[in-house]
Parts: structure tokens; C-alpha cells; sequence
């Protein structure tokens, strides 16, 4: 049974490193956490009439329409969060970012 600073401690510890994890993800990003927001949002939008192509359609629509330069990387990058196709995205990696923070 730990004792009382043992639990305070151990909790600073747990708390430092979801920090860290939480400030790795954010630097990984390669847009910012608001781009993201759109795209999930744009998905979300849009999948039902479109429906998915097991592709990534309507993300690489809405990094063209938005005029995101760096498209590869996020593309990329999504795909290393298990974002393959649009709705993967939505299932996969809106989560991720529901975790943070
Ligand atoms: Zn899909």
C-alpha cells in the first residue's frame, strides 16, 4: 500500500507524461488542430451523399478547396493515425483528438 506521497507522486507522473503525449500528438500535426476540426467536419457533412470511395475524396476536396499546400503530409499523416478513407478518419482519428487536451 503506497503511502500518501507515493500516490501524489506516481499521480504527477501519470500526469507529466499524458502532458508529454498530448504536446507529441500536437507537434505531429502537420496543419493545425482548427484545419482538422473542418476537415472532420466537412466529412461529416458530406460522406452520407457522397458516401465513401475508400479513398480519402472529400479530404483531398476539402485540402484543395481550403488551399492547403502541405496535402501530401497530411494525407500522410492521417493514414499513420489509421485514416485510409474518409470515414476512417471520422472513426479512426476524430477520436484521437478527443483524447487530448
Ligand atoms: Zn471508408
Amino acid at each position: 500500500m503506497p503511502d500518501k506521497d507515493e500516490t501524489e507522486r506516481r499521480r504527477d507522473i501519470k500526469r507529466q507524461l499524458r502532458k508529454k503525449a498530448n504536446l507529441e500528438f500536437e507537434q505531429s500535426l502537420p496543419v493545425s488542430r482548427e484545419i482538422f476540426k473542418n476537415i472532420f467536419d466537412f466529412i461529416d457533412a458530406h460522406l452520407s451523399e457522397e458516401g465513401c470511395d475508400d479513398a480519402l475524396k472529400l479530404t483531398r476536396k476539402f485540402l484543395e478547396e481550403n488551399q492547403i499546400i502541405n496535402t501530401d503530409e497530411v494525407v500522410s499523416w492521417l493514414q499513420n493515425n489509421g485514416g485510409y478513407c474518409d470515414c476512417e478518419v471520422l472513426y479512426n482519428v476524430e477520436e484521437q483528438f478527443e483524447n487530448t487536451i
